[in-house]
């Protein structure tokens, strides 16, 4: 609905652009006219000022004025000149009186003062003290302003074609630029969940751009739904595993328990080992879910909370541990995020390094690092990425008796890296794995 108020951009751009152009034209017109304007004032004033020199030059006499008033006007028939001398005498060019008469009901306008305008015509006046004689003179405008004038209005003209052919251009323009804006959207809503790509314009880099970050992205979105759907795959499978064992087993009870009672501890024993199995497997998927939940952050004694979870374990365990723990060591988690990163690791340890020492470090340098290393089968190169994996579990163990879902490790580096840190596996030395933690310092 809303979408109907929106203006395309099509039409937007080209109101803009005109708008622009528009001011533009205008700005150059102001500009023409105050040029144009400029160069009329200074050839008539060049005009002017060489009639005043010319008269200077000449050095009139009283008797003369009259003649000199007269061959000047003779040269050209616009210019009218006055000549008042101080004792009242006054001399006109040709048909000067009348001129003089009317421009001194003329108008003037500021700045250009010498301009005087009597209806429609345009006149430059000028007046100068020579001797003493005080000397007025009129030159017509009128031809030079009337050409001027004309070059505006063609001007004018040309400016409104521009204008015109302009908008049509840029419409065009914009039109077929914001063509693949459409043509990009009407393919982004016929895109389908699995398959199928934007076409990638390669004349726009901004649309380029715009086209490859999606098609990366919707790239990323449908392997991130395939894993989903392999996760949620894998899960059942995982579940339905022990069930199918349990009923089983509760099936060889109901059948064979009074003729063969001995099956029965036996099966119970089993149906109890899949059960944890059950167990164990939804909490760690429940774990697995709200690993992004950000609450109850605290600051926490993380040298003593490992130190604890490793005395607990050493105490059920009778394992050996070497601890290297940098004292007071802060920092600010969920506890049980960092209870649960630690039980993993060491868990790990004592199932898949079923001898030898385990050695659990925390320092402090740039980072904080966390280390448990055991000397046990070990992890080939191959593997060290996909342990991470949910539900992945490297074949020997998943074969073997060891307990296991294969999402403890996962569960780990989800946790880490919701507090900014990485995690890495290296090899032990003679054997056995490292896990090293680092996490940002705070
Ligand atoms: P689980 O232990 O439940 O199988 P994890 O996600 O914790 O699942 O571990 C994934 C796999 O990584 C394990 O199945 C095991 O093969 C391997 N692994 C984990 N920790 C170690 C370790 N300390 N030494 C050798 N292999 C390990």
């Amino acid at each position: 609905m809303l979408m109907k108020n929106k203006q395309t951009a099509k039409r937007q751009l080209t109101v803009r652009f005109m708008g622009l152009f528009a001011l533009i034209l205008l700005l150059m017109n102001l500009i023409f006219v105050g040029i144009s304007v400029a160069f009329v004032y200074d050839y008539v004033s060049d005009r002017s000022e060489h009639i005043f020199d010319t008269i200077e030059n000449s050095e009139p006499s009283r008797q003369s004025w009259s003649d000199l008033v007269n061959s000047y006007v003779i040269q050209d028939e616009g210019e009218a000149l006055q000549v008042r001398l101080s004792n009242g005498e006054t001399y006109y060019s040709e048909d000067a009186a009348e001129t003089f008469n009317d421009v001194s009901e003329g108008k003037t306008i500021p700045f250009l003062e010498h301009f005087v305008f009597v209806d429609d015509d345009r006149y430059y006046y000028e007046e100068k003290e020579i001797d003493d004689a005080e000397v007025s003179l009129i030159i017509d405008s009128e031809a030079i302003a009337d050409i001027t004038i004309n070059l505006l209005m063609v001007n004018l003209l040309l400016n409104i074609m521009g204008l015109i052919v302009g908008a049509v251009l840029i419409y065009w323009m914009v039109g077929r630029w914001s063509q693949k804006l459409s043509k990009m959207s009407t393919e982004l809503n016929q895109l389908d969940e699995t398959q199928g790509y934007l076409t990638v314009p390669e004349d726009l880099q901004e649309i380029y751009q715009v086209a490859m970050a999606f098609n990366t992205l919707l790239e990323k979105q449908r392997e991130a739904i395939k894993r989903e759907k392999q996760f949620v795959s894998d899960a059942s499978h995982e579940l339905r595993t022990p069930i199918a064992a349990i009923r089983g087993h509760m099936n060889l009870i109901q059948r064979r328990s009074e003729t063969h009672p001995e099956v029965i501890p036996q099966s119970l024993a089993f149906i109890d080992k899949e059960s944890k199995r059950i167990e164990l497997l939804s909490e760690q998927l429940l774990t697995l879910g709200r690993v992004e939940n950000k609450n109850n952050l605290e600051m926490i004694d993380f040298s003593s909370l490992v130190t604890q979870e490793v005395e607990d374990l050493q105490l059920s365990s009778e394992r050996d541990f070497i601890l290297q723990i940098e004292p007071e060591i802060y920092f600010k988690a969920a506890k049980t995020d960092l209870q649960q990163i630690i039980q993993n690791l060491l868990e790990n340890a004592l199932k898949y390094a079923p001898t030898g020492e385990i050695k659990v470090s925390l320092q402090k340098n740039d980072k904080i690092n966390l280390q448990v290393a055991d000397q046990g089968i070990g992890i080939a190169d191959e593997e060290k990425e996909k342990i991470f994996e949910r539900l992945y579990r490297i074949d020997p163990s998943r074969s073997s008796e060891i307990n296991g879902s294969g999402i403890g490790l996962s569960i780990v580096k989800a946790l880490v890296t919701k507090y900014g840190g990485d995690i890495q596996v290296e090899d032990n030395k003679p054997k056995g794995t490292i896990f090293i933690i680092h996490f940002p310092k705070k």
